[in-house]
Protein backbone atom coordinates (compact mmCIF):
# COMPACT_ATOMS: atom_id res chain seq x y z
CA UNK A 1 0.00 0.00 0.00
CA UNK A 2 1.48 3.51 -0.92
CA UNK A 3 0.73 6.30 1.51
CA UNK A 4 0.47 9.98 0.90
CA UNK A 5 0.08 13.51 2.61
CA UNK A 6 -2.61 15.79 1.62
CA UNK A 7 -1.33 19.61 1.16
CA UNK A 8 -2.49 22.75 -0.23
CA UNK A 9 -2.66 23.89 -3.72
CA UNK A 10 0.66 26.21 -4.34
CA UNK A 11 -0.83 29.99 -3.49
CA UNK A 12 0.11 30.97 -6.76
CA UNK A 13 -1.68 28.38 -9.11
CA UNK A 14 -5.02 28.81 -9.84
CA UNK A 15 -8.39 27.05 -8.02
CA UNK A 16 -11.11 25.21 -9.08
CA UNK A 17 -13.85 26.17 -6.26
CA UNK A 18 -14.64 29.06 -4.54
CA UNK A 19 -15.56 28.25 -1.11
CA UNK A 20 -14.50 29.18 2.06
CA UNK A 21 -15.70 29.83 5.84
CA UNK A 22 -15.52 31.97 8.18
CA UNK A 23 -16.12 30.09 11.37
CA UNK A 24 -15.06 29.97 15.00
CA UNK A 25 -15.07 26.47 17.05
CA UNK A 26 -17.00 26.02 20.04
CA UNK A 27 -14.30 26.02 23.00
CA UNK A 28 -10.70 26.61 22.54
CA UNK A 29 -8.46 25.27 25.57
CA UNK A 30 -6.49 27.99 26.71
CA UNK A 31 -2.55 28.09 25.66
CA UNK A 32 -0.04 27.99 28.53
CA UNK A 33 2.70 30.16 29.73
CA UNK A 34 5.31 27.54 32.02
CA UNK A 35 7.74 28.86 34.22
CA UNK A 36 9.41 25.91 33.73
CA UNK A 37 10.52 25.92 30.30
CA UNK A 38 9.50 29.31 29.89
CA UNK A 39 7.56 28.57 26.88
CA UNK A 40 3.89 30.23 25.68
CA UNK A 41 2.63 27.50 23.66
CA UNK A 42 -0.88 25.69 22.04
CA UNK A 43 -1.00 23.09 19.84
CA UNK A 44 -3.16 22.20 16.88
CA UNK A 45 -5.11 19.43 17.84
CA UNK A 46 -9.05 20.20 16.38
CA UNK A 47 -11.93 17.57 17.81
CA UNK A 48 -14.84 18.65 16.01
CA UNK A 49 -16.92 15.68 17.51
CA UNK A 50 -16.46 16.06 20.76
CA UNK A 51 -18.92 18.15 22.76
CA UNK A 52 -18.51 19.53 26.57
CA UNK A 53 -21.61 21.67 26.68
CA UNK A 54 -22.47 20.25 30.47
CA UNK A 55 -18.66 20.20 31.67
CA UNK A 56 -19.09 22.88 34.81
CA UNK A 57 -16.01 25.08 33.47
CA UNK A 58 -16.92 24.74 29.59
CA UNK A 59 -18.30 28.79 29.88
CA UNK A 60 -14.32 29.56 30.67
CA UNK A 61 -13.22 27.64 27.53
CA UNK A 62 -15.19 29.83 24.70
CA UNK A 63 -12.29 32.62 24.15
CA UNK A 64 -8.90 31.40 23.09
CA UNK A 65 -6.08 33.28 26.06
CA UNK A 66 -3.32 31.98 27.47
CA UNK A 67 -3.47 31.19 31.25
CA UNK A 68 -0.14 29.87 33.67
CA UNK A 69 -0.23 26.08 33.48
CA UNK A 70 -1.26 25.10 36.84
CA UNK A 71 -4.50 27.15 36.05
CA UNK A 72 -4.86 24.84 32.65
CA UNK A 73 -4.60 21.64 34.81
CA UNK A 74 -7.34 22.93 36.76
CA UNK A 75 -9.66 24.55 33.48
CA UNK A 76 -8.83 21.16 31.68
CA UNK A 77 -10.22 19.22 35.17
CA UNK A 78 -12.59 16.11 34.09
CA UNK A 79 -11.89 16.64 30.28
CA UNK A 80 -10.09 13.84 29.42
CA UNK A 81 -12.77 11.37 30.54
CA UNK A 82 -14.84 13.13 27.17
CA UNK A 83 -12.04 12.75 24.51
CA UNK A 84 -12.07 10.03 22.50
CA UNK A 85 -9.58 7.33 21.80
CA UNK A 86 -7.29 8.23 24.70
CA UNK A 87 -6.27 11.40 23.82
CA UNK A 88 -5.32 13.85 26.38
CA UNK A 89 -6.41 17.31 27.05
CA UNK A 90 -3.46 19.55 25.51
CA UNK A 91 -2.86 23.25 25.33
CA UNK A 92 -4.91 25.01 22.28
CA UNK A 93 -6.91 21.87 21.54
CA UNK A 94 -10.25 22.67 19.39
CA UNK A 95 -13.41 21.33 20.26
CA UNK A 96 -16.73 20.80 18.93
CA UNK A 97 -17.72 21.86 15.56
CA UNK A 98 -17.03 24.83 12.97
CA UNK A 99 -19.73 27.33 13.54
CA UNK A 100 -20.12 30.38 11.62
CA UNK A 101 -20.94 31.52 7.86
CA UNK A 102 -19.68 30.35 4.07
CA UNK A 103 -19.22 31.75 1.10
CA UNK A 104 -18.91 30.24 -2.84
CA UNK A 105 -19.06 27.08 -4.11
CA UNK A 106 -17.28 24.04 -2.44
CA UNK A 107 -15.78 20.86 -3.95
CA UNK A 108 -16.19 17.54 -2.57
CA UNK A 109 -12.96 17.74 -0.49
CA UNK A 110 -11.41 20.86 0.62
CA UNK A 111 -8.15 21.58 3.42
CA UNK A 112 -7.56 24.77 4.41
CA UNK A 113 -4.22 23.96 6.22
CA UNK A 114 -3.11 21.27 4.86
CA UNK A 115 -4.14 19.31 8.18
CA UNK A 116 -7.92 19.16 7.98
CA UNK A 117 -10.51 18.21 5.42
CA UNK A 118 -13.69 19.05 4.88
CA UNK A 119 -16.38 16.95 3.28
CA UNK A 120 -19.09 17.67 0.84
CA UNK A 121 -22.54 15.17 1.99
CA UNK A 122 -22.29 13.56 -1.24
CA UNK A 123 -18.60 13.02 -1.47
CA UNK A 124 -18.62 11.93 2.11
CA UNK A 125 -21.29 9.47 1.42
CA UNK A 126 -19.62 7.98 -1.73
CA UNK A 127 -16.31 7.47 0.48
CA UNK A 128 -18.65 5.55 2.87
CA UNK A 129 -20.00 3.55 0.17
CA UNK A 130 -16.59 2.57 -0.79
CA UNK A 131 -15.82 1.10 1.86
CA UNK A 132 -12.68 3.46 3.69
CA UNK A 133 -11.81 3.20 7.25
CA UNK A 134 -11.17 5.90 9.49
CA UNK A 135 -13.82 8.63 8.48
CA UNK A 136 -15.32 10.23 11.64
CA UNK A 137 -17.50 12.97 9.83
CA UNK A 138 -19.07 16.27 11.93
CA UNK A 139 -21.46 18.20 10.49
CA UNK A 140 -20.11 22.04 10.22
CA UNK A 141 -22.48 24.68 11.18
CA UNK A 142 -22.96 27.54 8.67
CA UNK A 143 -25.30 29.81 7.13
CA UNK A 144 -24.47 31.22 3.85
CA UNK A 145 -24.43 27.74 1.30
CA UNK A 146 -28.22 28.34 0.32
CA UNK A 147 -30.75 26.28 0.10
CA UNK A 148 -29.37 23.85 -2.88
CA UNK A 149 -26.04 23.37 -1.48
CA UNK A 150 -24.81 20.08 0.18
CA UNK A 151 -24.24 20.11 3.95
CA UNK A 152 -20.38 19.96 4.62
CA UNK A 153 -18.89 17.57 6.87
CA UNK A 154 -15.65 18.07 9.06
CA UNK A 155 -12.97 15.29 9.32
CA UNK A 156 -11.71 14.18 12.78
CA UNK A 157 -8.72 12.15 12.46
CA UNK A 158 -7.37 8.92 14.35
CA UNK A 159 -3.92 9.48 15.51
CA UNK A 160 -1.96 6.48 14.40
CA UNK A 161 1.54 5.28 12.83
CA UNK A 162 4.30 7.96 13.10
CA UNK A 163 7.29 9.47 10.77
CA UNK A 164 10.17 7.52 10.59
CA UNK A 165 12.44 8.77 14.01
CA UNK A 166 15.14 9.75 12.08
CA UNK A 167 12.81 12.46 10.27
CA UNK A 168 12.16 13.69 13.16
CA UNK A 169 14.23 15.81 15.88
CA UNK A 170 12.49 15.89 19.23
CA UNK A 171 13.75 17.52 22.50
CA UNK A 172 13.25 16.37 25.52
CA UNK A 173 9.81 17.25 27.12
CA UNK A 174 9.44 19.81 30.10
CA UNK A 175 8.70 18.25 32.96
CA UNK A 176 5.91 20.42 33.73
CA UNK A 177 3.98 21.06 30.97
CA UNK A 178 5.22 18.76 28.30
CA UNK A 179 6.57 21.54 25.41
CA UNK A 180 9.49 19.77 23.57
CA UNK A 181 10.91 21.10 20.18
CA UNK A 182 10.20 19.17 17.56
CA UNK A 183 12.10 19.46 13.90
CA UNK A 184 11.06 17.68 10.98
CA UNK A 185 12.46 16.90 8.08
CA UNK A 186 10.81 18.38 4.78
CA UNK A 187 11.68 14.50 2.99
CA UNK A 188 10.33 12.46 5.77
CA UNK A 189 9.24 9.09 5.09
CA UNK A 190 6.43 6.89 7.31
CA UNK A 191 7.86 4.21 9.66
CA UNK A 192 6.48 0.95 7.54
CA UNK A 193 6.19 -1.30 10.86
CA UNK A 194 4.25 1.70 12.51
CA UNK A 195 1.46 1.96 10.19
CA UNK A 196 -1.84 1.31 11.29
CA UNK A 197 -4.03 -1.25 9.48
CA UNK A 198 -7.53 -0.59 8.41
CA UNK A 199 -7.35 3.33 8.77
CA UNK A 200 -7.31 4.91 5.11
CA UNK A 201 -6.87 8.47 6.95
CA UNK A 202 -4.81 9.32 10.30
CA UNK A 203 -2.36 11.98 11.75
CA UNK A 204 0.87 10.26 12.47
CA UNK A 205 1.80 10.53 16.29
CA UNK A 206 4.74 12.52 16.08
CA UNK A 207 3.58 14.75 13.32
CA UNK A 208 0.05 15.77 13.88
CA UNK A 209 -0.08 18.34 11.88
CA UNK A 210 0.45 16.28 8.38
CA UNK A 211 -2.32 14.40 6.87
CA UNK A 212 -2.15 11.18 6.18
CA UNK A 213 -4.24 8.56 3.38
CA UNK A 214 -3.83 5.55 1.86
CA UNK A 215 -3.65 4.98 -1.79
CA UNK A 216 -7.33 3.59 -1.67
CA UNK A 217 -8.30 7.14 -0.34
CA UNK A 218 -6.41 9.13 -3.34
CA UNK A 219 -8.13 6.77 -5.86
CA UNK A 220 -11.62 7.38 -3.81
CA UNK A 221 -10.91 11.00 -3.77
CA UNK A 222 -10.05 11.20 -7.83
CA UNK A 223 -13.05 9.58 -8.92
CA UNK A 224 -15.12 12.13 -6.60
CA UNK A 225 -14.19 14.26 -9.42
CA UNK A 226 -11.97 17.57 -9.00
CA UNK A 227 -10.61 19.18 -5.49
CA UNK A 228 -8.49 21.82 -4.64
CA UNK A 229 -5.82 19.55 -2.77
CA UNK A 230 -2.93 18.21 -3.58
CA UNK A 231 -1.45 14.17 -2.02
CA UNK A 232 2.04 13.75 -2.31
CA UNK A 233 3.06 10.23 -1.94
CA UNK A 234 5.18 9.79 1.44
CA UNK A 235 7.83 6.97 1.03
CA UNK A 236 8.09 4.10 3.58
CA UNK A 237 11.25 3.67 6.05
CA UNK A 238 12.15 -0.24 6.86
CA UNK A 239 14.19 -1.47 8.93
ZN1 LIG B 1 7.10 23.74 30.36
Amino acid sequence: MRFYEVDIVRPDLPRRWTGHLQTERTWTLPGVECPTCGETWSGQQTLPTVDVTDLPQQGLLREPRVVPYVEFMALTAGLASRLPRGIAPEPGMQLGPLRGSAEGIFGPLTTRDGWDLLVRKDALSQLQQEGLNGLIPARVEVEGLGPEAPALYELEFHIAGRLDPSDVLEGSPCPSCGWREVRISPEHALEADSLPKGLDVFLPANATTYLMVTERFVQAAQRLGPSDLVFREVPLARR
